[in-house]
């Protein structure tokens, strides 16, 4: 990469249209957002020059924290130093040894690492199937101290959307707690983007929502929002809080402008929508099979990793950046480009994609 993320990058020395990046609302090249890093690095520095627990929490990861659980309307929030430390803080706090989690399937690979750093015995159940999860968890619970069901909220490569309603009534029928990893629906999902659990009503009943700042909100950083009680005992002992640094004033401050912008405006949001089913309805109608996706993650379904991987050559030449997905990220063939437009591509950009797309799916036989 030789350019900001952004609706079009240079990428190898050529300016391509990108249908690649996790940037959701066009944010990771805001002006607003670089201001903010700008005056942060200013007032207060580039480091923390310290752990959150020692002297590194500073007025501004405060203010980010009150205004992230304002926004989300949740009790409290914490902030940490990305998604994948959010998992690795919040889980093993909540269980360990003796204790069970049930998982689902394609849950991603840091709840799948938090929950190993746990020490709990991780049951998985069939991606999405709140039957199953009830099924595995009256059969193994009672062999246990306490459950948790951790499910992701969007799931990365197929674009689908966890059950959380019937996932939160089974959960609460055997009285385990829960937890969502909202990594792609932060932003996305939600009244003006404020997540999964704002999707489905549930406020006040998931126990714990993990979130990333390194997607739709366009810096870096992770969040664990929830109940105060358990958001402030993971607060005592998750140990990337404890045992390593902060996040920088620059981050910390272009996410609190981050937060500025989706509490000001929902048009990011819906035009992100917008874009998603534009593009939805044109590659179906062009003949791609475009999987199980119901939000901006739209899987073009390949097969075989050799005929995505040279689909997306072909789409690079053409002057289009979408990186195939095989196997082990997806399982054996179910290889797949996977196309995440943004908030700021504009009409002519999809069609623009669309028109390279169709061209390369005749070339190599995947679409009449
Ligand atoms: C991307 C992702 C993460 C990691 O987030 P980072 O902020 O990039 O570390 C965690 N969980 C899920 C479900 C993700 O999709």
């Amino acid at each position: 990469m030789e350019s900001p993320a952004d609706g079009w990058m240079v990428v190898d020395g050529r300016r391509v249209l990108n249908f690649c990046t996790n940037n959701y609302l066009g944010l990771a090249n805001h002006p607003h957002l670089k201001q903010a890093a700008r005056d942060a690095v200013d007032r207060w520095g580039v480091g923390p020059a310290a752990v959150r627990t020692i002297a590194g929490t500073t007025s501004l990861h405060l203010e980010l924290e009150r205004r992230l659980a304002a926004f989300k309307g949740v009790e409290d929030a914490l902030f940490v130093q990305s998604g994948f430390n959010a998992n690795q803080a919040a889980i093993p706090p909540l269980v360990g040894k003796g204790d069970v989690v049930f998982s689902d399937r394609l849950n991603h690979a840091s709840i799948i690492d938090g929950c190993r750093l746990a020490g709990a015995k991780i049951i998985v159940y069939e991606h999405c199937d709140p039957e199953d999860a009830a099924a595995k968890i009256a059969e193994h619970l009672p062999n246990f101290r306490r459950g948790l069901l951790i499910t992701d909220g969007v799931f990365s490569m197929d674009g689908d959307i966890a059950p959380l309603d019937a996932l939160y009534e089974v959960a609460e029928r055997y009285g385990v707690l829960t937890m969502v990893d909202d990594a792609h629906g932060e932003g996305v999902l939600g009244r003006g983007g404020r997540g999964i659990v704002d999707h489905f009503g549930l406020h006040g009943k998931f126990d714990v929502e993990v979130g990333t700042l390194s997607k739709a909100f366009g810096v870096v950083g992770g969040v664990i929002a929830g109940k105060k009680l358990i958001v402030d005992y993971v607060r005592q002992k998750a140990r990337p809080l404890l045992f390593s640094s902060a996040t920088t004033p620059a981050d910390t401050a272009a996410c609190l402008a981050a937060v500025d912008l989706l509490e000001a405006s929902e048009d990011r949001v819906r035009q992100l929508w917008e874009n998603a089913a534009y593009l939805r309805r044109q590659m179906q109608a062009l003949g791609f099979d475009t999987g199980l996706s119901q939000t901006p993650i739209l899987p073009i379904m390949l097969g075989e990793a050799g005929l995505a991987k040279q689909f997306s050559r072909r789409l690079f030449e053409e002057g289009l950046f979408a990186m195939s997905i095989g196997f082990p990220t997806v399982p054996q063939g179910k290889a797949r480009i996977r196309v995440m437009n943004t908030a700021a591509h504009t009409p002519a950009d999809l069609d623009a994609g669309l028109a390279i797309f169709a061209k390369v799916g005749r070339e190599l036989g995947v679409i009449p």
